[in-house]
């Protein structure tokens, strides 16, 4: 694809005019090397680090290396046109993306730039992409739940506003749906309403549009913002990608409101940068990647939280995406993330390939800060499901060396079967606080655990279905005051087996 830098130029142009008064324009450098999208440059003696640099015919280009001889520049377009001795001019700027409601339904490219054909932006304001991470004084802990509408995570794996949770597995086990699915949940979420910001790094264009096309046919893209840095763009735009959506999502944030970012995936934003750092010549390190490669990711990470009464209450929930290669999770960029965020959701290919959909493993999964956000109905009813499925995967091994299994091994086999099959779930059908509850208590009471695995799913929604028609008091309970009293529990368990009971006759 050919990167429209005029259109590029245009918006850039025009966010400089608002600096005009700041534009150096005495400080002129000339260009000593240029090529593979990099450019050295001699003179620009007071440049700044990530200062936009303007160049002929209309290409910007960003200050990364500050050496005592030269500046390392990377080229915001094309290179093609520009040669050596051409003259570069300081715009005395960093760069900047437009933020604010305007960008609500919108697809733009790392820089800001409408790519989905529907005219301009007319944003009131714009913001440098990068930013110092709110300090510890103006934080608060996590203590408000984000429903992703996935069972087994909202039961095993909570997440919590303002929590930076990792998504984590090899490719094609179901990362992106994931994350889709939890923005596509929060249409229906419970209190204050989410804005979601998708970022799409390094993926192809076909793949973007359809999780767009996704988004407008369940009617979420109106609350929705994608950025999207293509393969096919210059690495410099993959590079400065979440940092545009991280700029976009704490504009929300600073307000007072609660944003979901999602950057998909962090593992080609690593490549994207080992490419750049390896062009401007640093020195490269494990795996090689730049020696910084740490602090880049943590540092946009940091930016996710959630701020204190006194500054708006806002807060943004971060969801990287990491891919391994053959659930390799000790390779260096899955630890340094899983490192920097406040736990995983580890995918499994095997699960994945098994129909265990979606591919969650309990064992290896984790969220560090998201049980205190979690609702006391949920928490009721999940408590003991991580155990449950420790212990049924372990006789799992043990029942197939033999087959004499006593009475208790082979009920702890029936419960964790139904277990995991009740924590499959469909693609694009989040599940709502009651319906998730009720599933889950319908499985704690053990009255499924002789069921043909088939049937527990079709039993389940028709059970609630029943449910919510006979005893509607039950279901709004759970869904007003976010609890399961014991009587409710009770009540539910009796309605099961009774349904149970008329199924058999
Ligand atoms: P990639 O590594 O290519 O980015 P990914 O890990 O993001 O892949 P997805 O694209 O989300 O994986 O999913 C892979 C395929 O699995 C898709 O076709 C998707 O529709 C399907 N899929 C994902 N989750 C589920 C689910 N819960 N039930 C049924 N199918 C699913
Ligand atoms: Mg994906």
């Amino acid at each position: 694809m050919k990167i429209d830098t005029a259109g590029l130029a245009a918006l850039l142009k025009a966010q400089i005019e608002n600096y005009s008064k700041e534009i150096k324009t005495d400080s002129v450098g000339t260009v000593v090397t240029v090529g593979d999208g990099i450019a050295s440059i001699y003179g620009l003696d007071e440049a700044m680090l990530g200062e936009l640099l303007l160049f002929p015919h209309g290409v910007y280009g960003m200050a990364m290396n500050l050496n005592s001889e030269d500046v390392g520049a990377v080229l915001l377009g094309n290179d093609e046109d520009i040669k050596e001795g051409d003259e570069i001019k300081r715009t005395g700027k960093v760069v900047e993306v437009p933020v604010g409601d305007e960008l609500l339904g919108r697809v733009v490219n790392a820089l800001g730039a409408p790519i989905d054909g529907k005219g301009p932006i007319k944003a009131k304001a714009s913001r440098p992409i990068e930013r110092i991470a709110p300090g510890v004084m103006k934080r608060k802990s996590v203590d408000t739940p984000l429903m992703t509408g996935i069972k087994a995570i909202d039961a095993m794996i909570p997440i919590g506003r303002g929590q930076r949770e990792l998504i984590i597995g090899d490719r094609q086990t179901g990362k992106t749906a994931i994350a889709l699915d939890a923005i596509i949940n929060q249409k229906n979420a419970i209190g204050k309403k989410i804005k979601c910001v998708y970022c799409a790094i390094g993926q192809k264009n076909s793949s973007v549009a359809s999780l767009v096309e996704k988004l407008r046919e369940s009617d979420c893209l109106s609350y929705c913002t994608v950025v999207s840095a293509s393969s096919s763009e210059p690495a410099p735009l993959l590079y400065i990608a979440p940092f545009a959506a991280m700029a976009m999502a704490e504009e929300w944030m600073e307000k007072g409101e609660d944003v979901l970012i999602v950057f998909d995936d962090l593992s080609k934003h690593a490549v994207a940068y080992r490419a750049l750092s390896l062009l401007l010549k640093r020195s490269p390190g494990r795996e090689a990647y730049p020696g910084d490669i740490f602090y880049l990711h943590s540092r946009l990470l940091e930016r996710a939280c959630r701020l204190n009464e006194e500054n708006g209450s806002g807060s943004i929930t971060a969801l990287p995406i990491v891919e391994t290669q053959a659930g390799d999770i000790s390779a260096y960029i899955p630890t340094n993330v899983i490192s920097i965020t406040d736990g995983q959701i580890f995918l499994l290919t095997d699960y994945f390939n098994a129909g265990q959909r979606p591919a969650i493993d309990s064992g290896f999964s984790v969220s560090r800060v998201g049980s205190s956000a979690q609702f006391k109905a949920m928490k009721k009813v999940a408590a003991s499901l991580k155990i449950e499925l420790a212990s049924y995967r372990e006789m799992l091994s043990f029942s197939q060396f033999g087959s004499d299994l006593d009475s208790s091994t082979k009920k702890i086999l029936s419960h964790g079967a139904v277990l995991m099959e009740a924590l499959k779930q469909p693609q694009y059908s989040p599940f709502g606080l009651s319906k998730q509850v009720i599933a889950l208590s319908c499985v704690k009471t053990g009255l499924l655990d002789d069921l043909d695995l088939p049937k527990v799913n079709p039993l389940l929604d028709d059970f609630y279905a029943r449910l919510r028609s006979l005893r509607p008091e039950i279901v709004e309970s759970i869904d007003s005051t976010f609890d399961l009293t014991n009587e409710n529990a009770e009540a539910i368990k009796e309605e099961l087996s009774a349904y149970l009971q008329s199924a058999k006759e």
